[in-house]
């Protein structure tokens, strides 16, 4: 089968940033020293032109998991070209047709089904699919906001004023402009580079499915770290509208953090969240299905069934009066209507769905 031809530009970009940054920046590294300045300009750009992707293209541009105010568009736009993944509209373009076709190798632009090196940057580096980019179809509406367009349409001169302008003025401040672009431009580029491609890579590759398996986006902690957030994307593949991805407080998603923060000064409103109640649904849903899957062929296969549906129809059910009178409490708490009488009941509903939790745990347990 013929491959597609090669996108010259884009090869040699990858090519010859990453074999600069490996070869350039030890050198410099070794023969000048790098000093406190130019370390931390690396880490602030390196969360600016990283967040500008997760939290500008990705959650606010892609998915519309909230609004942002103009200030705030204006500078992810600078970020998203710092980071130098494309135009906010192109990305955005991209990345609605991935969630709309995941894993399918015809449709979607990086099918993980085509393995780590495709998903990660391959497919970037010849026309795959570049009958899609006439008319940005899927992306209409970022065609009506002014900032977004403005970086379309001054996408290259934005990129060397950010990538080249922007640590050339750090350095010459700092007294040194060859190390300020090699560490907070070039090495901070290709880190921030493959550390956002793994999202498409290793994060359909590497980790748990604890909310669906009816694609291959995993849940993992540790890409969560490489990503600014964005490793729980099992998560994020069913609950695409949420501006989360980790949803525990503990799990580090500093992009929700960095959205929240906006929300909290008036500079982002409506944020999206999608409640526990489906959250928990689709978790238990998954949890029936491992379990009727290991069983299945086992001699008391037929038995286990049958106790394990009837333990999830129960679940099920004390899981939605729970999140029924737990809504009810929170708007009667909006209404400023006394909720004295209700408190009984939902914290009975909770000790009880909290007991059918044990049950249910220790039936999965012996499913093993
Ligand atoms: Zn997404
Ligand atoms: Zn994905």
């Amino acid at each position: 089968m013929n491959k597609p031809p090669i996108i010259w530009l884009n090869l040699s970009l990858f090519v010859l940033t990453f074999g600069t940054a490996i070869t350039l920046v030890p050198w410099r590294g070794i023969t000048h020293g790098f000093d406190g300045a130019e370390w931390t300009a690396f880490v602030v750009l390196a969360f600016y032109s990283g967040l500008s992707i997760t939290a500008g293209y990705h959650r606010l541009w892609s998915h519309k998991t909230y609004k942002a105010n103009a200030v705030v568009r204006f500078f992810y736009a600078l970020g998203g070209a710092l980071a130098l993944q494309n135009s906010a509209l192109h990305w955005s373009s991209d990345h609605r047709v991935h969630h709309k076709h995941v894993d399918n190798n015809d449709k979607d632009p990086y099918s993980a089904n085509m393995g780590f090196w495709y998903s990660h940057i391959g497919w970037m580096l010849r026309e795959y699919q570049a009958h899609r980019y006439h008319d940005y179809n899927n992306v209409r509406d970022l065609q009506n906001d002014p900032i977004v367009m403005w970086q379309h349409k001054h996408y290259l001169a934005l990129t060397i004023l950010m990538n080249i302008g922007l640590p050339a003025l750090l350095g010459w401040l700092n007294g040194d402009v060859w190390s300020m672009l090699l560490l907070a431009g070039l090495a901070r580029l290709v880190v921030v580079h493959h550390c956002t491609f793994f999202i498409n890579s290793l994060a359909h590759i590497w980790g748990s499915q604890p909310y669906t398996d009816k694609n291959t986006a995993r849940d993992n902690p540790v890409l969560a770290f490489l990503t600014y957030g964005e490793g729980y994307h099992n998560f994020h593949h069913i609950f695409e509208n949420d501006y989360r991805n980790g949803i525990h407080w503990w799990d580090y998603d500093p992009t929700k953090w960095l959205i929240k923060g906006l929300s909290w000064c008036g500079l982002a409103t409506d944020l999206r969240k999608v409640s526990e109640e489906r959250i928990e649904s689709a978790k238990l849903q998954m949890q029936l299905k491992r379990s009727q899957n290991r069983i299945a062929g086992r001699k008391d296969a037929e038995e286990l069934l049958e106790t394990l549906q009837q333990e999830y129809e129960r679940l099920k059910q004390q899981l939605l009066a729970y999140y029924q009178a737990k809504k009810e409490l929170l708007d009667a708490r909006r209404s400023h209507l006394c909720v004295k009488d209700m408190l009984p009941k939902v914290a009975e509903l909770k000790s009880r769905l909290k007991l059918q939790q044990q049950s249910w745990n220790s039936l999965t347990a012996t499913c093993r």
